[in-house]
């Protein structure tokens, strides 16, 4: 599933395309989906200018003049500027801004579009149920969410109500970097170790930007590229290897159903 980074990815490219293009075209090419979706029509959007693209947490809002769409990519949603004939079948909007083809795809069709109001995008239901983004939450902000807090660290970095856009790879990651064992509690963590998770959290969010992402199984971007980031994982999708750091291996142990590796040496409890 792609996580803040890749979305981030996905936004940039997005926006140096197309913000300020005129939307010309609009083709459904799968209609139960867009139904499922309970949209009956993007009329309101055609002819009207793509004002902004914005990200939350793993959310991407398109900000028309008039209206506002909402798209969270689920598990295997992605965009292209092309139209390759292996993903026909997994086509479900074809987009043209002015002299570019925008198609959006999805393999599982679990990702999700809605209507929205583009004057009030963050009170949309979806969106205001999450929690600070994990890119833009300040050291005070976070200190005082894990001091509020009292569950195992993984669960409350991957929960999007609490801490918006962190996924299985980057909280793998992250506690990694701060030599931190996922099982431990929010309420013991030390002021040190709150501080080195804050930051740890926004050096990792901000490399794999830098690097467009991590592609693990089929995340590509908006030209049909993979990532570079996963080239930089240190533990997730790494049990049983060798620790970069110490040499121990790499374990890999279930936290309320997610799969995590870490190292027992560098993580102790
Ligand atoms: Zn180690």
């Amino acid at each position: 599933m792609p996580e803040l980074p890749e979305i981030e990815s996905i936004k940039r490219d997005l926006q140096r395309a197309l913000i300020g293009k005129k939307l010309t075209f609009v083709s459904i090419k799968n209609p139960e989906f867009i139904l499922k979706n309970k949209i009956d029509s993007l009329k309101s959007i055609l002819e009207t200018k793509l004002l902004e693209i914005k990200r939350y947490g793993k959310y991407l809002i398109f900000l028309f003049e008039k209206e506002g769409i909402l798209f969270h990519l689920g598990m295997t949603g992605f965009f292209l500027f092309f139209l390759p004939k292996i993903y026909k079948k997994y086509l479900i909007l074809s987009l043209k801004f002015q002299n570019i083809n925008l198609n959006y795809f999805d393999i599982r069709k679990f990702s999700k579009i809605k209507k929205i109001d583009k004057f009030n995008w963050r009170e949309n239901k979806e969106l205001k149920r999450l929690g600070k983004d994990a890119l833009e939450i300040k050291e005070k902000e976070f200190k005082a969410l894990i001091k509020n807090n009292k569950r195992c660290i993984k669960s409350f970095l991957l929960d999007q109500k609490v801490l918006a856009g962190l996924g299985n790879i980057y909280t793998d990651e992250l506690l990694y970097r701060a030599k931190i064992n996922p099982f431990k509690t929010t309420d013991s963590l030390s002021e040190e170790e709150i501080k080195k998770l804050f930051y740890e959290m926004k050096n990792l969010l901000k490399e794999a930007i830098s690097l467009k992402g991590s592609s693990v199984k089929n995340f590509i971007n908006v030209k049909g590229n993979k990532g570079k980031f996963q080239e930089k994982h240190m533990v997730y999708g790494k049990k049983g290897k060798e620790c970069l750091r110490c040499g121990s291996l790499l374990i890999y142990k279930k936290i309320n159903q997610r799969g995590t590796t870490f190292c027992p040496v560098c993580q102790a409890f």
